[in-house]
């Protein structure tokens, strides 16, 4: 057994580490079932055990990777037979909730969905959302920045952070756990480590930012004839719903059809229509609030703006209709299938979505080019699927990526850098911008040890 081994057991007792076999049971990721190679998983249950092992691994210089729930998309979490991984499973404590101030203090590796559901027993909201909400940990979303269905009424996972506590490469404990709103006494060290996908330390707890549970949600389904009445659609929703309105998630048609088709979710309206969208309002008053919703869409289908719409009449009719935007497990076979995350702006949207597809069409004739997205976020999803054998992923990412440059996109909207997008980084950041992450990294992890060769290539 070698001697990294032997120290970072003196840290956890053997049951808190796996070495060997057990660790080729883990499968890499949600989305890559292959199993997990290290050279161990640790699994520590406080902050002085994570200081404890990350000072162990920097005198050895062992390099560590950070993993929370695995479900970024980026694979920003794999491993190495090279590595030992530092998982935050056992870090789950939801340790307070302050209604008065309404914050939350939790561990990082508490999961996203047990948070929202701790706070909404206090009559609080914690209002990131996800389609892995049941998976991801706070920590995963806090290193990726996360984002989701609620970023136009409530911002990204930055937003919603008070405070943290963070253990550097060396074992250094940084603990800002700030639970105010304000707070300018200086640098505001959280940024650090916000987005920045586990490079510049460890996330160990945080103080998250709470709201009023909401009394009414009014969601929809509902379609459009052409993309400039979505735009037109948009600003009509913004304006008439007057700041309540929290998603608006567009599905292209052809996405739409794929996850409605045999065997898939049930569609609640006709399947031809060109674009979708799910839309949602939060208010404080169930009668009024529904009352207002109803007649806007009213006076949007008056208007033409849509041409359909169906507003459930059930949670459970709700749920059924986010999950038509949320699970798209009907689309992830034939593999190979490659996913996307932009951002650009809405007014170019369509003709650069249209400008993708044609090219995927060019280089597999057969191919599919499946488009949602967080669109009043300037956010879009696609799943390419060149629905032939074989290894494609560059010249998938050419057809997204190299468009994007003329318009002035990002190739990462929400999902992150990690380490399957590090040759498309130069299309979004300047070069002195990446000389300043460098110069970062380099002084807050100057041996390289902690997520190497993600973000920054190596
Ligand atoms: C069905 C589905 C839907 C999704 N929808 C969205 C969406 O709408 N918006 C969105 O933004 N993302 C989405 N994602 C991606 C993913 O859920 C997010 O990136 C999430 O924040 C990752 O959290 P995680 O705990 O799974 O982190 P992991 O995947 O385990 O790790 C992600 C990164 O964070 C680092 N990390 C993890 N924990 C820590 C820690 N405690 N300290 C430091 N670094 C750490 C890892 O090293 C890695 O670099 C979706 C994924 C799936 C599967």
């Amino acid at each position: 057994m070698s001697k990294i081994i032997e120290k970072l057991k003196d840290v956890v007792g053997a049951g808190r580490i796996m070495t060997g076999g057990s660790i080729a049971e883990r499968p890499t990721s949600f989305w890559n079932h292959d199993s997990t190679q290290a050279k161990a998983i640790v699994l520590p249950i406080s902050t002085d055990e994570v200081s404890a092992l990350l000072h162990c691994c920097h005198d050895h210089e062992q390099s560590v990777v950070v993993q929370g729930g695995l479900t970024n998309c980026v694979a920003a979490a794999e491993s190495t037979p090279a590595d030992v991984v530092l998982s935050l499973e056992k870090m789950t404590r939801i340790d307070e909730i302050d209604v008065i101030g309404c914050t939350a203090v939790v561990e990082a590796g508490a999961i996203l969905q047990s948070v929202q559901e701790a706070v909404a027993e206090q009559g609080l909201y914690f209002p990131l959302d996800l389609g892995a909400r049941g998976s991801c940990t706070i920590g995963g979303n806090i290193a990726t920045n996360a984002g989701g269905i609620n970023v136009l009424r409530y911002g990204m996972m930055r937003n919603l952070v008070l405070g943290l506590e963070v253990v550097l490469a060396d074992g250094t404990v940084i603990s800002s756990m700030n639970r105010m709103l304000k707070n300018n006494a200086g640098y505001d060290l959280k940024q650090l480590f916000i987005g920045t996908e586990g490079t510049l330390g460890v996330i160990t707890r945080a103080v998250l930012r709470l709201f009023p549970q909401p009394a009414s949600r009014q969601n929809a389904i509902v379609a459009m004839r052409d993309f400039d009445a979505v735009s037109a659609f948009l600003n009509h929703v913004q304006q008439q719903l007057a700041g309540t309105l929290s998603a608006f998630e567009i599905m292209w048609g052809d996405y739409f059809a794929a996850v409605t088709g045999k065997g898939g979710h049930r569609a609640p309206m006709s399947r031809d229509h060109p674009y979708y969208v799910v839309l949602q309002s939060e208010g404080g008053d169930p009668d009024a609030g529904a009352e207002r919703f109803e007649a806007v869409l009213a006076s949007a289908l008056d208007d033409q703006l849509i041409v359909d719409a169906v507003i459930p009449k059930s949670t459970a009719e709700a749920r059924a209709i986010w999950e038509i935007r949320e699970n798209f497990e009907a689309i992830l076979e034939p593999e190979p299938v490659y996913l996307y995350d932009v951002s650009l702006p809405i007014r170019d949207m369509d003709d650069y979505v249209a400008d993708v597809k044609s090219k995927v069409s060019q280089c597999w004739p057969n191919g599919e080019c499946y488009t949602i997205g967080h669109v009043a976020d300037g956010n879009l999803h696609f799943f390419v699927q060149p629905n032939e054998t074989g290894d494609f992923h560059d010249a998938s990412d050419e057809c997204v990526y190299a468009p994007l440059t003329a318009i002035g996109g990002s190739v990462s909207a929400e999902h992150g850098i990690g380490t399957e997008k590090l040759n498309w980084l130069s299309h979004s950041r300047s070069a002195t911008e990446i000389e300043l992450m460098r110069s970062l990294k380099k002084n807050l992890d100057p041996k390289n040890l902690l997520n190497p060769g993600r973000v920054l290539a190596r």
